[in-house]
């Protein structure tokens, strides 16, 4: 999928209306239209890139920022106790749309979102293996 029929470039150019929570030259932000809670934002940069590692660290900076402000502006319009910030990359890790994005998710006490976290615990020795595997191709 490329910038022409990407959903999201269509959201940016009004293409395609949004309820619009914040926009400058950088990123646009807006409902999404499946939410899990009142207030789930997502925040997209401008530019069409698919993946967060396919972000330059510069556009990675601008965006962080942004979500700082748009999390904080969510937590006081809708009270919420807490935030998730979300970024699915790729099919099997729940991506739908191939344009980077992060969902900005309010919470609150027992409300139930995101509630499965199959946590386990890494045989012996497994841990510093995968860590080192992990340095080797940074
Ligand atoms: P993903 O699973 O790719 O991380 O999330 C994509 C999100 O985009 C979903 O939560 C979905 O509800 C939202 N979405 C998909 N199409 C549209 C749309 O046309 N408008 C808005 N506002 N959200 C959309
Ligand atoms: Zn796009």
């Amino acid at each position: 999928m490329d910038a022409n029929d990407c959903i999201f470039c269509k959201i940016v150019s009004g293409q395609i209306p949004a309820a619009v929570v914040f926009q400058d030259e950088v990123v646009f932000a807006f409902l999404d239209i499946g939410p899990v809670s009142d207030g789930h934002t997502l925040v997209v940069p401008k530019e069409h890139i698919d993946k967060f590692d396919r972000a330059s660290p510069q556009l990675l900076g601008q965006v962080a920022s942004r979500l700082a402000k748009i999390a904080a502006a969510i937590q006081k319009a809708t009270g919420c106790e807490g935030y998730n910030i979300l970024c699915n990359n790729g099919r099997a890790a729940g991506q739908v749309v191939n344009h980077l994005h992060f969902h900005i998710i309010p919470r609150k006490t027992g409300d139930g979102v995101i509630d499965r976290w199959p946590a386990y615990k890494y045989p012996a020795g497994a841990a510093e293996k995968i860590a080192d595997k992990i340095r080797k191709c940074l």
